[in-house]
């Protein structure tokens, strides 16, 4: 048979998070740390807003940039929040659509990308995918912003630098000096930030800066999946100030061979969403960060995370795929550090399950240390 597979597919692996994931249905009752989705489900309200959307027929396709309502909420929230007036904004299939969209509008084979390590992975296989070289900057061992590090990794090819606040798999939330240090040097060298935000909301210890306050060419992504719970309803957004509203254009225009639109009826339930408080999860979510932290701390070298769900410990005896070997052995799953870095020295935890399972695994882990 002639060769049928695209060159492109075998420049990149198969999600190493899947592989764990994979793996859990093979054990009996494991603690499962390994995937990125909140443990509880969606609010009953908005649950209830999804299905009368489906009764009042709105089933069909939206417009390709969103239903106008939502737009028009998401609009009010970025003006509230960035203080961009009319922004341009685009209604997308979770972050993740969001994030290929904007790939393919921005990125030339050859183009170079900016990105702090550890990074989610999608931010190193599709950019890969399209051509370009990924620059990481390495962020080890604190994972705060490398900004020195980040203005010196920027030339002629740099197309954006990726920014992730709260960071997954760090779980660090970088602070308000730093953001507004890397907005004046982008500024300065003239480059687009692609600013994911999907962890936005869950943030533990004071204000989360998003760097859109400070930087008008910053494409902003932002989702629902995380803290709504719902990750399989595929909502997301992208927002930029007018002064990038070609951006929008093209990925809206892109959107239309592809995903066509976000799927309709939620997207009426995610209109619901914006105004639903989600105070009382991020309350559960801290209090799972601090029994982790505290529960592993004087075990393993581990940073503390501000936000997000995850916990990035370093791995006893230097190797992250040893260490993972050894945990899914005692039915603990975890992801290595390499599947989110160049480097093969921590792991990812996910503290997103419940506070019972976190003790099982915290117990386990220390003795593993
Ligand atoms: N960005 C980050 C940093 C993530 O962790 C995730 C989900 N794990 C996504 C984007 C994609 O989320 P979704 O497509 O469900 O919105």
């Amino acid at each position: 048979m002639k060769k049928i597979l695209a060159d492109r597919t075998s420049k990149i692996d198969a999600s190493g998070i899947r592989k764990v994931f994979a793996l859990a249905a093979e054990l009996q009752d494991p603690v499962n740390f390994s995937i990125g989705q909140p443990d509880f489900d969606v609010p009953e309200k908005l649950k209830e807003e999804a299905i009368k959307a489906i009764r009042q027929g709105f089933n069909k396709y939206s417009q390709t940039s969103g239903d106008a309502l939502l737009q028009q909420r998401i609009s009010e929230l970025v003006k509230k929040e960035i203080g961009w007036q009319n922004p341009s904004l685009l209604v997308t299939s979770g972050v993740s659509g969001g994030l290929l969209l904007a790939f393919l509008a921005l990125i030339n084979p050859g183009d170079e990308v900016v990105i702090p390590d550890p990074y989610f992975v999608i931010y190193k296989h599709v950019p890969t995918m399209l051509g370009a070289k990924c620059v990481y900057v390495n962020s080890y061992p604190q994972f705060s912003l490398p900004v020195d590090k980040i203005a010196e990794a920027i030339t002629e090819k740099t197309k954006m630098i990726i920014l992730n606040s709260p960071c997954n798999p760090t779980g660090v939330v970088y602070s308000e000096q730093d953001i507004k240090a890397l907005a004046e040097i982008a500024a300065e060298k003239d480059v687009l930030i692609l600013a994911d935000e999907i962890y936005e909301k869950f943030c533990y210890d004071g204000r989360f800066g998003s760097i859109a306050n400070y930087y008008e060419k910053t494409l902003l992504l932002r989702g629902f999946s995380k803290p709504y719970a719902m990750t399989g309803w595929r909502l997301g957004f992208a927002a930029a100030h007018q002064c990038l509203h070609r951006v929008i254009e093209e990925m809206t225009k892109i959107q239309q061979y592809t995903f066509v639109c976000a799927p309709t009826p939620f997207q009426k339930a995610a209109i619901a969403a914006i105004d639903y408080d989600v105070t009382q999860y991020v309350e559960q979510y801290k209090t799972k960060r601090d029994l982790i932290y505290e529960g592993l701390k004087d075990k393993f070298e581990l940073i503390k995370p501000g936000g997000a769900f995850y916990a990035f410990p370093k791995a006893p005896g230097g190797s992250g795929t040893e260490f993972v070997a050894k945990a899914i052995k005692n039915n603990v799953l975890i992801i290595p550090g390499n599947v989110f870095s160049e480097k093969d020295t921590h792991f990812r935890i996910s503290f997103a399950t419940s506070n019972e399972k976190l003790q099982q695994g915290i117990e386990i882990l220390r003795r593993l240390a």
